[in-house]
């Protein structure tokens, strides 16, 4: 962790910008304000989703610049967040045994040059002292998500996901990992793919949550 960090200087914090020393990963006011409590919310398919934040100001634009301006140490943060967030949650369920991620198609990653979720989920899994792998492929040409309405998300079929490995998803309790869940059905058709190979159980988190998911499961949240 310390000498992949050393990698990114100077820091700043993603959330406010101010100067970061040593290996710290957002300052310390910023961490203060981080919630206790995570998310937790139910996918259509029955698996939990936690989250440590909702998609909204300084989350979301850390997670943008992440995304689309290049800031990948912002990273860093999201992980240590969604750590904590496992530790409090899933903590009695820990014996994940693989950690992985929602793929991206490879014209995709070819555009954007990485899969935002791969990275998360890889320092997740470092934190973890678990091993992470690409356990899912998505086809080229499949919609994009964030150019399709709430409702075509949710009642679209989507077959475009696919298994790499089979044989190392059965039996096994796999933790799968997202950037922002928006409507839970990505991560719920990856969790159906997973177990229709057989994995024992799948667990699911994300960076953040979205509001559109607040509003439409009327839930208030603050922004
Ligand atoms: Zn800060």
């Amino acid at each position: 962790m310390n000498r992949l960090l050393s990698i990114f200087y100077p820091r700043k914090c993603p959330y406010c910008s101010r100067l970061l020393k040593y290996d710290m990963t957002e300052c310390l006011i910023c961490r203060a304000e981080f919630p206790n409590v995570p998310r937790i919310e139910a996918l259509p398919t029955g698996e939990i989703c936690i989250a440590p934040f909702t998609y909204s100001g300084a989350i979301r634009r850390a997670i943008c610049d992440y995304k689309f301006r290049g800031k990948k140490f912002n990273c860093y943060s999201f992980a240590g967040a969604v750590v904590s967030s496992i530790r409090n949650v899933y903590y009695k369920d820990m014996g994940f045994e693989i950690i992985t991620c929602v793929p991206m198609s490879k014209d995709r990653r070819r555009e954007r040059g990485f899969n935002q979720s791969e990275l998360i989920a890889r320092y997740t899994a470092e934190q973890l002292n678990k091993p992470f792998e690409n356990l899912l492929c998505r086809d080229s040409g499949a919609a994009l998500q964030h150019e399709m309405t709430y409702e075509e998300r949710i009642s679209g079929n989507d077959n475009s996901y696919h298994i790499i490995t089979p044989e190392n998803v059965r039996g096994k309790k796999i933790l799968l990992i997202d950037d922002i869940m928006t409507t839970g059905m990505t991560l719920s058709r990856c969790s159906a793919v997973l177990k229709s190979y057989g994995a024992e159980r799948v667990f699911c988190a994300s960076v953040a949550i979205s509001k559109e998911y607040d509003s439409h499961n009327n839930i208030q949240s603050g922004s």
